[in-house]
């Protein structure tokens, strides 16, 4: 948080109609996030927030809206967060989450959080009294080190796993959600086997890479994981399409043997702005 450039600003609307699939409406209570994850896909944000700094080094926060539309939200399905993590460390202070999850809590919404942040235990009590909400966490690796390089403002490994931990034995609905999977450097499995006694729902997403996050990455392995370089040239340069094909079947194969209920979400099309 050392540096971040926070604003304070009206916005339209805290309701979006979402793109994402199985969703409805996205709410994203802030516009950046400072979480810094090198691969962060919301980058493109950048375009539509009037900012000239990098990426992650600023934080609108969506204080109060001028909208006065109101949208029927019985029976939809509403995510947060698309393009931010709502319990991003900003969260503690502006409580901007709990409140649109206060009145998400009689709205007749069926409501998905996914974060990365152990902040998100502070609402339990709230969680309790909201009659259809699932958290999940977003988590691709058990190795705190590589979570350190690669999603350095993020809550730790341990501190995800003891919050899912405690949200399932709060008796909240939680799922997992594997992603995004570094070829060869997201220990999917060891991530199934940590997490499956407090879950019994997983998704996986591959990493997918554009713009300047290709540049990062591709950085980032030539520095520290030069034995995988050419691996990640001919998925993310050439385009070649195999590795993902045979890690869905691998994916698929150790889950089904373990009657895991598991959606693979692998892609190499470009990411499509919400
Ligand atoms: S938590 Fe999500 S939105 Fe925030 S930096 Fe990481 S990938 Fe981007």
């Amino acid at each position: 948080m050392n540096n971040l450039k926070i604003k304070e600003i009206v916005t339209k609307g805290y309701i979006t109609p979402s793109k994402l699939s199985g969703y409805d409406y996205v709410i994203n209570p802030y516009v950046g996030c400072p979480h810094r994850c090198m691969y962060c896909y919301a980058e493109f944000m950048k375009r539509f927030s009037n900012h000239d700094e990098p990426w992650g080094t600023f934080t609108d926060v969506k204080i109060r809206s001028n909208s006065t539309r109101p949208i029927n939200l019985q029976g939809k399905n509403v995510f947060l967060s698309s393009v931010t993590d709502c319990y991003n460390p900003l969260e503690e202070k502006y409580r901007l989450t709990r409140r649109l999850l206060e009145q998400l809590r009689f709205s007749g919404a069926k409501v998905t959080v996914l974060t990365k942040s152990e902040l998100v235990l502070r609402d339990i009590d709230l969680f309790q009294r909201m009659p259809d909400i699932t958290v999940g966490f977003s988590l691709n690796s058990t190795d705190d080190v590589f979570r350190q390089e690669t999603e350095p403002c993020a809550s730790s490994v341990l501190s995800r796993l003891h919050a899912l931990k405690t949200l399932h034995e709060n008796n909240i609905k939680t799922w997992v959600h594997i992603a995004p999977i570094f070829p060869e450097l997201s220990d999917w499995k060891s991530v199934i086997k940590a997490a499956a006694p407090y879950t019994d729902r997983f998704t996986f997403e591959n990493l997918k890479l554009r713009a300047a996050a290709l540049h990062r990455v591709l950085l980032y392995i030539t520095q520290m994981h030069p034995d995988y370089k050419e691996l990640y040239q001919q998925i993310y340069v050439e385009k070649d399409d195999s590795y993902w094909q045979q890690t869905r079947q691998d994916i698929l194969a150790f889950c089904q043997e373990r009657q895991i209920a598991a959606t693979v979400h692998f892609s190499n099309e470009e990411i499509k702005d919400e």
